[in-house]
């Protein structure tokens, strides 16, 4: 297996694997959505909301904003947690928010009890209270997966594709009808010939190939090569949604091995 970065963003990363099988790829693309644990609002109580929105929307809104820990390990799944899921400071932080109108009331006014936890971005609008207008609520952050509800996604888009191959032969009248047609910029001319540049771009679509009389361009997907682009909800860098995946898959692979030891 062979991996090559292609681009780093503290929320975006681009990879080439190379070496290995579809469902490999396929696998760690899941692992950043759905099995990397992340901080999350799972419990509201309203105290007070004389907003125009409904609590239930108020409720979706809050449960969806990123929250970042300084250190994600310290706390517990709940189901893994001593509590046995009900409830402690080793697997839920507690939160306030207080706020009243006139005013919009955004991310940066959940206050949780540990200083550590906050919202990944602060100015995530929530609701605009008129004159008068109240907002009052408690509740708490669990950590879980993306696989129990999609505001624990760590990864949000996550896709991967066959790395493409273009090879451009002999027959080349330099025609440029390849260059004109590409949706990706991926051809160019060079010295009266087509060619290829930032080929991990391509899409694949073979508009080029159907465009060149002389079938000198021929583009196929390389079977064992995978581009893979990881986009974080901000809850954590890219880089470590990314090194966390395979952490995940591991954990579960060795549970199998001490599940189906225990049928043996
Ligand atoms: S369309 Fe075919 S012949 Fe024309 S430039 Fe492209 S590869 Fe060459
Ligand atoms: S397959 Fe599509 S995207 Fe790729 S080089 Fe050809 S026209 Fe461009
Ligand atoms: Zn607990």
């Amino acid at each position: 297996m062979k991996v090559e970065l292609l681009e780093l963003s503290e929320d975006k990363i681009k990879f080439l694997l190379s070496g290995v099988s579809a469902a490999f790829a396929n696998g760690i693309r899941r692992a950043c959505m759905s099995e990397v644990p992340v901080l999350a609002i799972d419990e509201i109580t309203l105290y007070d909301n004389t907003s125009v929105l409904f609590d239930e929307q108020l409720g979706l809104r809050i449960g969806l904003v990123p929250l970042q820990a300084e250190d994600l390990d310290t706390y517990s799944q709940p189901e893994d947690c001593q509590c046995a899921g009900e409830g402690c400071p080793g697997c839920r932080i507690d939160f306030a928010l207080s706020a009243e109108g006139p005013g919009t009331v955004y991310s940066r006014d959940i206050k949780f009890t540990d200083p550590t936890v906050k919202p990944a971005f602060d100015s995530i609008p929530l609701v605009i209270l008129g004159e008068g207008e109240k907002l009052v609520m408690e509740g708490f952050a669990t950590k879980r997966v993306g696989r129990d509800h999609s505001k624990w996604q760590a990864g949000t888009l996550c896709g991967y594709k066959n790395m493409p191959k273009i090879v451009i032969g002999k027959a080349c009248t330099g025609c440029e009808k390849c260059v004109e047609v590409c949706p990706r910029n991926i051809l160019m001319m060079d010295d009266g010939k087509a060619k290829a540049r930032n080929i991990e771009e391509c899409s694949l679509c073979k508009l080029c190939v159907e465009e060149c009389e002389t079938g000198a361009i021929t583009v196929s997907p390389i079977l064992d090569s995978f581009v893979l682009a990881i986009e974080s909800c901000g809850s954590m860098p890219s880089k470590e949604l990314v090194s966390r995946a395979p952490e995940e898959i591991k954990l579960r692979a060795e549970n199998l091995v001490s599940k189906l030891a225990e049928l043996s």
